[in-house]
This record gives C-alpha cells, structure tokens and sequence, in this order.
C-alpha cells in the first residue's frame, strides 16, 4: 500500500492532500498533483512534501482511543531529492 502524500504550505500553513487535478493552499503559494498512482509534482517554495505511511495511519485509526493521549502514527518530510514527488521546476533535472 502506497504511502499518502500531502503538502504543507509554509506560508499559510494549509496541510492537503493531493488529487489528479492542481490542489493549493489557502494562500495559493503552494500546490501538488498526482501524475499518476504513484508519481506526484508540486510547485511553490513554501510547499514541503510529506508523507503518511498508509498502514500506520490505519493502525493508529483502528486503535483510536476513546479518551487520554492520541493513537501515533508516522508522517514524514520526504526528501528534497524524491523521484516520485518532486517540485515541478526540477522536472528536467535529473535525480541525484
Ligand atoms: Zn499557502
């Protein structure tokens, strides 16, 4: 199962996820798209790429407690070198 991957605007702090259409922030300094299944690009210098690990996150959902702390899960900054979600203006770069 494929990770989830969003976006956080640095300027406005919005946290999205993505789609196959153009989604922004609030403010607009920061935007994604999928590609396809697996291949995603974003644009803006505000934007920072994250990730959910999916099964993590459906752990912590299933095991959500009634009261007392929060169920944890993982969520990552992706590397700004990420062959399968990367800023759109490094398209034409190739992946060290
Ligand atoms: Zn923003």
């Amino acid at each position: 199962m494929r990770n989830v991957k969003l976006l956080i605007c640095l300027d406005c702090n919005s946290v999205f996820n993505l789609d196959y259409e153009w989604k922004e922030c609030k403010c607009g300094h920061s935007k994604g798209k999928y590609i396809d299944n697996l291949n995603a690009i974003f644009e803006g210098d505000a934007a920072v790429p994250l990730g959910f690990s999916n099964a993590s996150l459906i752990t912590a959902i299933n095991n959500q407690p009634d009261q007392g702390l929060g169920e944890e899960f993982t969520a990552f900054v992706i590397p700004r070198k990420c062959p399968t979600f990367r800023k759109n203006d490094e398209l034409d770069k190739p992946v060290m």
